[in-house]
């Protein structure tokens, strides 16, 4: 396994159960990739995820393994989910208690009053539709022609984007918005993400936003200690610099220490980083340099990890603001590629939830920005980080965060260009490869990799995408083709359950 992202760490799992012999090399110094938690002074930060949505796949990988998750990994189910607020006005408390939305909505937009009910109705047979497409590989084209597929067509709608889907629900601007912002999980404008994305928000309002205690790194460090415990071994702070191959076949993977020997790999590591580095060129037409340069990807994200003096009880959880010109926010990230001048800003107010995040009477405040990947306009030199600092903290300043600058007893900034630089990710596109239609099921690098042999993918590069749920199933899609071909039993993992319409409020302790 080439890298101990979320995707590798649930493959090492489900693979060493089945009796696989494994070993996990990991660059950095500390499992979970992009996912993982960054601890100083006191302070823990999740890196990349804080949204922990759909707990039931990772629920029956555990199911699968003989563990159980709510035991291993205790979670909240955060109620209100977040709040929304508009740089054009007005704010939301989301929540799935549907009736107090309606009010909400109805102190927005009185003509839009009921719309959610009919939203959430229509999207729940939509994920029932798109589950099997979710949970099965795409190897070629012929895959399009499976009769889940035929029974989803009506869903795909190819001609509407997120946004324009989420307009025939919604009148308001802000409530389409509200209600397609997620696919800031893909890193793409809602006005470019294909429509079958509106189950995003419908899984949070259904299924729930959860907050794993200690953190969505602490998912990712707790698969690795089970793995650990099942006699995987990782080892961290060990690169891959190589593969070896006879002809197509790989056989062997080096790193500055040795030479293993292999009978088949598993790439977790960001696919057009790792293509390009460790696959030689005259193995590769597909997913030549060419190629791969001419392919779309993902924002980026500017990072802020603050560790501050106080609490602010008064802020939520999760609060996300949209910049008063969403669409023209938009357009400098995914077309103009320049530095957003109003920009839209998450921010994660996490203690108020789980204390154990930071020291007594002090916060840990984490800030995402989204930006473009890497382009000539965004070379993040030290003045633009600079500037970019600056533009972050004012905006703190306006949404409420007050004294904030003086209260930063630590600081970290993370750019698109560490992004690039320290997590080997393509251009900084901190979501991977776009998920345009063109991008996606057979169209994405396969599961089981298309152009070599022993080769399989894990995580947000390969079917079905970035985003914790479809990149935990993603370990699942591609264990069931690789466990058959190694000989071993693939039985174990769970083919589809019927869904479940209710979660918990509170999972594990
Ligand atoms: C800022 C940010 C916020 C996000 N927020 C959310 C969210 O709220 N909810 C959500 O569901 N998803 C979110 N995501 C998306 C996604 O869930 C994460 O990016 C996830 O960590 C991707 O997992 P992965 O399995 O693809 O592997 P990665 O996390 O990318 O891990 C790959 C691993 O491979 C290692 N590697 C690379 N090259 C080598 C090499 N040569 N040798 C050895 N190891 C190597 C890397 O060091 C890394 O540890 C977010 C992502 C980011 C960046």
């Amino acid at each position: 396994m080439i890298g101990a992202g979320p995707g590798g760490l649930a493959a090492a799992l489900q693979l060493t159960h089945a009796g696989a012999e494994v070993t996990v090399l990991e660059a950095r110094d500390q499992v979970g990739g992009r996912c993982a938690t960054m601890r100083a002074d006191g302070f823990s930060f999740d890196t990349g995820p804080t949204f922990y949505l759909y707990p039931r796949i990772l629920r029956e990988i555990f199911q699968s393994i003989g563990r159980d998750i709510d035991q291993e990994i205790p979670m909240k189910r955060l109620d209100p989910q977040y709040t929304i607020s508009f740089g054009e006005g007005g704010k939301l408390d989301c929540t799935p208690d549907l009736e107090e939305m309606d009010r909400q909505i109805g102190k927005l937009s009185p003509e839009d009053v009921g719309a959610v009910h009919r939203y959430i109705n229509h999207n729940r047979v939509k994920l029932e539709r798109f589950r099997p497409i979710l949970e099965s590989p795409f190897n070629s084209m012929l895959d399009l022609l499976r009769p889940s597929l035929l029974a989803a067509a009506p869903f795909v709608k190819p001609w509407k984007s997120l946004g324009h889907d989420l307009g025939s629900y919604f009148k308001d601007p802000r409530l389409v918005i509200a209600f397609s912002f997620q696919a800031k999980y893909l890193g793409m404008s809602p006005f470019r993400c294909p429509s079958l994305f509106s189950i995003l928000s419908f899984l949070e309002y259904e299924y729930g936003v959860f907050h794993p205690y200690g953190g969505c790194g602490r998912v990712s460090e707790r698969m690795a200690e089970i793995a650990e415990e099942m006699g995987c071994d990782i080892r961290i702070s060990e690169p891959v610099r190589k593969l070896e191959f006879s002809g197509k076949k790989v056989t062997g993977v080096v790193t500055d220490q040795k030479t293993y020997e292999t009978d088949a790999i598993v790439i977790n590591a960001d696919f057009a980083h790792s293509m390009q580095s460790l696959v030689p060129a005259n193995l590769r037409s597909r997913w030549s340099d060419k190629n791969i340069a001419k392919k779309q990807y993902s924002c980026s994200t500017f990072m802020m990890y603050l560790g501050v003096e106080g609490t602010y009880p008064e802020q939520q959880h999760h609060t996300i603001h949209i910049s008063r010109d969403y669409i023209g926010n938009l357009r400098e990230i995914e077309k103009e590629k320049v530095l957003p001048t109003d920009p839209s800003i998450y921010i994660q107010n996490p203690c108020i939830t789980d204390p154990s995040l930071a020291p007594s009477g002090k916060s840990a405040i984490y800030v995402l920005v989204p930006v473009p990947h890497l382009s000539p306009n965004t070379p993040w030199d030290s003045k633009q980080k600079a500037f970019y600092r600056e533009v972050t903290l004012k905006r703190m300043e306006e949404l409420g965060y007050t004294d904030i600058r003086k209260r930063i007893v630590y600081e970290k900034v993370v750019t698109p260009a560490d992004w690039r630089d320290d997590f080997f990710v393509y251009r900084g596109a901190t979501f991977n490869l776009a998920h345009n239609l063109g991008q996606m099921l057979h169209l994405r690098p396969h599961n089981k990799f298309e152009e070599l042999d022993g080769v399989y993918l894990v995580g947000g590069g390969t079917h079905p995408g970035s985003g914790l749920p479809v990149i935990y199933e993603s370990s699942r899609i591609t264990c069931k083709q690789l466990l058959p071909d190694l000989g071993l039993p693939s039985k174990f993992i769970h083919d589809m359950k019927p869904m479940a319409t209710s979660t918990p409020e509170l999972i594990g302790s």
